[in-house]
């Protein structure tokens, strides 16, 4: 059975902040809002004061605890290395188990702990598609028709899928002989909006030979779960995906989103035993690539005459995690791509799990900023490693005015590869 961490277990951590300060300037609530109680040191400072009891937990506290992202931008920075973000989400825990979730909490904890009502709302959201969204310009994204709670009308959605991804492949596809077996964790975004961004996936993984086994009974890694302060949802959901992962002999577990790689790499390696080992086996799909030596295969085609300007954002989840070189080693290998760098390519997109949703004005003050950096870019497409980040920065660009169009880089890498591949010349 898993086990996230106590707020008591975070005492040290938490007195090892030494109100230095350093956090300020990589915090994007505060720089978004510059109020102090936005910033780490004055979140740890109150978590310290809810463990010792010194506070009651009224709305003042509960709505400072609510302004963090959960990015952990500042425990990159710290000198100390405090984790602020683990120690905000051992908080929420805490008011949670105090007061209950709020009610936007029990929603998540209600549809993320049963995959199987979450599969059936997708399907019938997936349905209604049609009457329930209306279509931007471009196909940039769809916005509600009508009201509903927690989403604001304003907002970009992508289409939800009629068919989810898992539902579409058998379990096991077969690589080539001598070449590492994977899991596919696919996570959420993938399996019910970004369908498309799976199928690269596989494409991208045929072409290097690798067996990939996709569990059918996987569920959520349980990141917004953290982030809404369902301790019990997260533990529950560890234990089903641990069991889902290890029905398969698999060398390693594979994502293509930045937040589920932080689930299972990070949350999952917190709790010890076999959820840590589970961890240690996780790598990012662009990890992995590199590690199978893909960009020098990519650097062997030949380039196109007029490439496509490209920019990177870096996901939180992956850039304060140290994976921020291999992205774009596989960007900038690619023929049809001339890649550019934008300025603050790591600062949060201001998505920060369910942070958006309690807070869309703030998620859209971060958002401006990013859109400037695209601006100035010159790109004509954005590309990231996470759906979470593709939806929040379609919706920054459109707010923006903007015309660049937000991809995932596997999309990308399968128009450069050639549709032959190893496994079908083996069969
Ligand atoms: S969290 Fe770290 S960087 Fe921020 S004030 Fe505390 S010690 Fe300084
Ligand atoms: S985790 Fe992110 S949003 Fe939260 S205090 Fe740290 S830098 Fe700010």
């Amino acid at each position: 059975m898993s086990k996230l961490k106590k707020l008591e277990e975070y005492r040290e951590e938490i007195e090892m902040c030494v109100k230095c300060g350093a956090c300020r300037a990589h915090c994007p609530v505060f720089g978004a809002e510059r109020q102090e109680g936005r910033v780490a040191r004055g979140k740890v400072a109150l978590a310290h004061s809810v463990l010792k009891g010194d506070v009651g937990l009224e709305a003042k506290v509960l709505e400072d605890l609510s302004q963090c992202l959960l990015c952990g931008s500042c425990g990159a920075q710290c000198p100390n290395k405090v984790p602020t973000d683990e120690i905000v989400a051992a908080a929420r825990r805490r008011i949670a188990e105090q007061r209950g979730l709020s009610s936007f909490g029990k929603g998540v904890a209600a549809v993320l702990g049963r995959p199987r009502l979450m599969n059936v709302l997708a399907k019938t959201g997936g349905a209604l598609s049609s009457l329930l969204f209306k279509k931007l310009p471009e196909d940039s994204g769809l916005r509600l028709r009508f009201p509903a709670p927690f989403i604001e009308g304003d907002r970009t959605l992508p289409p939800i899928a009629a068919k989810p991804f898992r539902e579409r492949y058998p379990e096991v596809l077969p690589g080539v002989a001598g070449q590492p077996t994977v899991a596919f964790f696919t996570g959420c975004g993938i399996n019910y909006m970004y369908p498309a961004i799976g199928e690269a996936f596989l494409k991208a993984l045929r072409f290097m030979g690798v067996t990939v086994v996709i569990p059918k009974d996987q569920a959520c890694c349980g990141l917004p779960a953290v982030s809404a302060g369902a301790g019990g949802t997260v533990e529950k959901l560890a234990d089903q995906n641990l069991s889902a992962l290890s029905r398969h002999e698999v060398d390693f577990v594979v994502t293509a989103c930045a937040s589920c790689n932080a689930g299972l790499g990070k949350i999952y390696g917190e709790m010890g035993g076999p959820f840590a080992e589970l961890a240690e086996k996780t790598r990012d799909i662009f990890v992995f690539l590199a590690e199978q030596g893909l960009p020098e295969k990519l650097a062997a085609l030949p380039r196109h005459s007029s490439p496509k300007k490209v920019t990177y954002h870096d996901p939180c989840h992956l850039r304060t995690r140290g994976i921020t070189r291999e992205p774009r080693a596989i960007l900038q290998a690619l023929p049809q791509v001339d890649f550019v760098e934008m300025a603050d390519a790591g600062t949060c997109c201001g998505l920060g799990g369910t942070y958006s949703v309690y807070h869309y004005d703030t998620s859209k003050k971060i958002g401006a900023k990013k859109a400037a950096n695209i601006a100035a870019s010159g790109a004509e497409l954005v590309a990231t490693d996470c759906p979470g980040c593709i939806m929040q920065l379609q919706d920054t660009v459109n707010h923006a005015g903007l015309s660049q169009k937000v991809v995932h880089i596997l999309e990308l890498l399968v128009e450069a590869l050639p549709d032959e591949n190893p496994a079908d010349r083996q069969v």
